[in-house]
């Protein structure tokens, strides 16, 4: 395990040449380290903080000139780690940051790990960690929507809901605590109905939160979207109408798509992970199979079905178990080649299929194609809270311990509602607030920390 007493560095640019390369510093003994290295040109050491400087760096054993830069120095507290920082900008060749870099180890830096400096951050009280996953939220982001949500969550919006429902569970955790030790004092902080209706609050609020998980998932890791249904209907057509390019090969064969095809595209601040399918029917051949196969995989796994129906054909057996099947879960129907004489409308359709949103399209007219975004954007984000709140759920660890958290209070509901000792309602808001406090990072453990900062690149 690393220590925070020493001085670390890392070349904070991405791998690969660029016009300007950052090397990046942060411990004790940054300005001293760069001192050896860094020869100012129309300034005098030692650096004052909050300045540029620039000049050269020269090894100090050769007197070589390595190449010429602009130095920062920030004096802890005032940094992003809230240690000493030194940045390098030099130009950005892999040998140059190279050797600058390993002129900074000679002269007594340590490599940093992945993620050192943030979690530098993190122990120093900077940051804490949903601000610090975060960090790595913002450099993954996919789409503008989970970069505003990145930014929020970096700016402390999550971290400060999650204190405002902490401290309500602390202050109703220390009146049943104070009741708990002087009984004789008769002291009724807060009566039991009280604490049912504040529990019932947080409950309430906690859920609200649990919610935004799934949309905001589709926003940071991309929605996956099956286009399925029967052979020639016009799966591959639509798909292509989508990414506005001919990516999958169309015919007028039946079976051509026999396995699935992939792509990544943003609709309407959306990122979705679009696959075309093979067309669900008895396979003809052992390829076919395969590709069914993979496709029924798909459909169990998927976020949002597409089921694509050929207007011209109407629906047979398939279409309905199809349909089926889908019950309960994320599922637009479109029918296609509304071009053609129709043998079903999408009024009919309706009327099938009272509770899904029916979409008409001509995929060779290209007729159709906003009302389809329409229709994916809106089944994906069912209320949309997730584009509109500042405070959003987004990562699996959040996710299970706000799911901890509800469990916990849960608990304390049902032993308020069955008069227990008020001993056991106090250690169940005690998990509570464990559990929300992994959230934040005040009550992580190492190991849960190796694993989040372990995600970071080298560098940040
Ligand atoms: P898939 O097997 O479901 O992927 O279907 P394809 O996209 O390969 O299309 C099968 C055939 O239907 C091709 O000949 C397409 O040109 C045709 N097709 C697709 N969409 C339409 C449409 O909206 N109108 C008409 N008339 N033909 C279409």
């Amino acid at each position: 395990m690393e220590s925070r007493d020493d001085t670390i560095a890392a070349v904070a640019t991405p791998a690969g040449t660029g016009g300007i390369g950052i090397i990046k510093m942060s411990g004790p003994r940054s300005a001293e380290i760069t001192a050896r290295i860094f020869k100012p040109r129309n300034a005098v050491l030692p650096l004052k903080s909050h300045r540029l400087y620039y000049g050269e760096i020269v090894d100090p054993d050769t007197k070589q000139t390595h190449d010429e830069v602009l130095v920062s120095f920030m004096a802890k507290p005032r940094s992003y780690t809230r240690e000493d920082v030194i940045e390098i900008n030099c130009h950005g060749g892999y040998l140059v940051l190279q050797q600058i870099l390993s002129l900074l180890v000679t002269a007594g830096a340590r490599l940093a790990e992945p993620g050192e400096f943030t979690r530098r951050a993190f122990i120093n009280g900077r940051i804490d960690l949903a601000q610090a996953e975060a960090v790595v939220a913002l450099i993954e982001a996919k789409s503008c929507a989970s970069l505003k949500q990145a930014a929020q969550q970096l700016q402390g919006r999550l971290s400060l809901h999650i204190k405002g429902i902490q401290d309500e569970l602390l202050s109703m955790l220390s009146a049943l605590e104070a009741s708990i030790e002087f009984p004789e004092e008769d002291l009724e902080l807060l009566s039991p109905s009280e604490l049912r209706a504040q529990t019932d609050h947080l409950i309430s609020q906690l859920t609200d939160l649990a919610n935004t998980y799934s949309e905001a998932r589709f926003l940071r890791e991309g929605a996956s979207t099956i286009i399925a249904g029967r052979p020639n209907v016009g799966k591959s057509s639509l798909f292509n109408m989508l990414l506005n390019e001919e990516r999958a090969i169309v015919t007028p064969l039946p079976g051509t798509t026999r396995d699935c095809i992939e792509e990544m595209l943003v609709i309407k601040g959306i990122p979705l992970k679009l696959a075309d399918t093979a067309g669900l029917r008895d396979a003809a051949d052992i390829i076919e199979e395969e590709g069914v196969r993979i496709t029924n995989q798909k459909l169990d796994r998927a976020d949002l079905t597409v089921l694509v129906i050929d207007g011209s054909i109407g629906l047979d057996k398939c279409d309905e178990e199809l349909l089926n099947r889908f019950r309960g879960t994320k599922a637009i129907v479109v029918c296609n080649k509304t071009d053609l004489p129709a043998k079903v409308s999408p009024d009919m359709l309706k009327r099938h299929f009272p509770e899904r949103q029916i979409v008409a399209t001509s995929a060779l007219h290209r007729t159709g194609i906003e009302e389809l975004k329409d229709a994916i954007t809106s089944a994906l984000l069912s209320n949309g809270t997730c584009l509109t709140s500042s405070t959003v759920i987004t990562t699996v660890r959040h996710a299970s311990a706000l799911e901890k958290t509800l469990e916990s209070l849960e608990h304390a509901k049902q032993g308020l509602h069955n008069h227990i000792p008020p001993e056991f309602i106090a250690a169940d808001l005690q998990f509570a607030v464990h559990h929300l406090g992994q959230i934040t990072g005040s009550s992580s453990s190492e190991e849960v920390l190796d694993q989040i900062f372990s995600r970071f690149c080298v560098g940040k």
